[in-house]
């Protein structure tokens, strides 16, 4: 089934999962419910998260399967299942590391959408080059005593807990010498500053640590395993954050702490309005929200129009169909192969396309913020905006070195502090 008219054949497996979605999304979805009981119904079922494994709140299934979950879900017009980094980093990376005490611990309030995580990987001197992180971690008894910075902290000021990196050992080379660890964000030793986006908005920080505590039992895998732990929460980001993703189905809510009592029939209307946000775009809809803009603005006839437009649907029916066959072909449950890249690839693209040919078709006023603006301002807003995927989760730059080295087999780049104690390399 084609997102616009495109037909391929589905497995009889692709069609049995279908059938079973839709009849449980039909005789379960209830507007009137509370987003807070909706999250819990969803979650027991297993159909809000179906690549999860079945005993942590999913039903095992490969993600192409899992996006005609998704397509059912969206014909019966239901609210998403809970998104943000605990969904796509934070839990994903428990149910593969974590013992099962952890996966008890964490894993039920994120899935009922209780609780809010924060990813707190980057540094000041660590973004692409992850590995040579300053922030350290040193055992005093049962605890761990976290000191430094981290920076762009993406929903540091509503989160509950984070997900974060420290190096615990600087007499190994780098990638050696890190532990991954879940940490207590409503603590002393932990202080948010919200950064001012040009936007305007706020939302990612600077987060400083000092002395701050994390109990040795919230330590996911080994001491010092850590790059292993995070290499799974990176593929899950490039993944969640690419062309194929449902994680952005939501649009926009990704750091919203939800109100649990809203009802689920008021949380099921897209955020970002008649827009749609970056969500429509990067879930598929970026064709059908240029024709509309296109109808709006009396321009469908026009052959540059015309011309954009199709250019747009067609990458979105090329992501659709060989991004799914690549991440039918590599994905195991939570732990995406590093093909997953060129979906995240084909997110920057899309978005790019989009905005430029939105900006086109409204000129001038398609710059304003404002109620009146085009699309009550959303359009001022995503162009805002459209920068962040191509650097949120690895820059367009990083995408093409990892499907170039690991994807491809081509030659790595050179890495003169391989073997070299981090102690005694250069770091910015
Ligand atoms: C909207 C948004 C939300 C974010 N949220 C979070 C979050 O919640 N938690 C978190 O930890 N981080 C977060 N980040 C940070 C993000 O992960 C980093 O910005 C990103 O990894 C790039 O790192 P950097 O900014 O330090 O750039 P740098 O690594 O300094 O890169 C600068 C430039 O050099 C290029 N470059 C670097 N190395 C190479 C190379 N080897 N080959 C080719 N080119 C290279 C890059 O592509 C880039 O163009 C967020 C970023 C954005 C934009």
């Amino acid at each position: 089934m084609g997102s616009v008219g495109v037909e391929v054949e589905e497995s009889g497996e692709a069609v049995a999962v279908r059938e079973e979605a839709r009849a449980w999304f039909e005789a379960n979805w209830d507007p009137e419910l509370s987003i807070g009981e909706w999250w819990k119904l969803l979650a027991a079922s297993g159909w809000g998260l179906p690549t999860w494994p079945r005993e942590w709140y999913g039903r095992g299934l490969p993600s192409h399967l899992a996006r005609v979950v998704g397509d059912e879900a969206k014909a019966v017009g239901t609210a998403p299942a809970p998104t943000g980094v605990s969904i796509m980093l934070a839990c994903p990376t428990i149910v593969a590391h974590g013992t099962d005490e952890q996966k008890r611990r964490f894993v039920p309030p994120a899935v009922h959408g209780e609780q809010m995580w924060c990813q707190l990987f980057s540094e000041p001197g660590a973004g692409s080059d992850l590995a040579s992180l300053q922030t350290r971690a040193v055992r005093d008894g049962d605890e761990w005593v976290v000191d430094g910075q981290k920076v762009w902290t993406s929903g540091a000021q509503y989160s509950e807990w984070g997900i974060l990196i420290a190096r615990t050992d600087p007499d190994v080379p780098k990638h050696k010498g890190i532990t991954f660890f879940v940490i207590d964000m409503h603590q002393p030793g932990v202080e948010v500053r919200p950064i001012v986006e040009m936007s305007g908005g706020k939302t990612f920080n600077e987060v400083f640590l000092t002395e701050a505590r994390v109990p040795n039992a919230n330590v996911i895998g080994e001491v010092n395993g850590g790059w292993a732990v995070t290499m799974t929460t990176l593929a899950n980001e490039r993944q969640s954050l690419g062309a194929q993703s449902s994680n952005f189905m939501g649009g926009g809510r990704l750091f919203d702490k939800a109100d649990l009592s809203v009802s689920a029939g008021e949380y099921a209307k897209p955020a970002g309005g008649e827009l749609g946000g970056l969500g429509a775009l990067l879930g598929g809809g970026a064709g059908q929200v240029l024709a509309m803009a296109a109808q709006m603005t009396g321009k469908a006839g026009d052959a540059i129009t015309r011309q954009n437009l199709m250019r747009l649907l067609s990458l979105v029916e090329i992501n659709r169909y060989t991004g799914l066959r690549v991440t039918a072909a590599t994905s195991r449950g939570l732990a995406p192969g590093p093909e997953v890249s060129t979906g995240k690839l084909a997110a920057s693209q899309l978005v790019r396309e989009a905005r430029d040919a939105l900006m086109a078709l409204f000129g001038g006023p398609a710059m304003l913020a404002g109620t009146d603006a085009p699309f009550g301002g959303m359009l001022q807003m995503l162009t805002l905006m459209s920068p962040a995927v191509s650097i949120a989760g690895g820059t367009d730059q990083i995408q093409r070195n990892i499907i170039g080295e690991r994807v491809l087999g081509l030659p790595a780049e050179p890495r003169v502090d391989k073997d070299v104690a981090f102690k005694d390399t250069l770091v910015n």
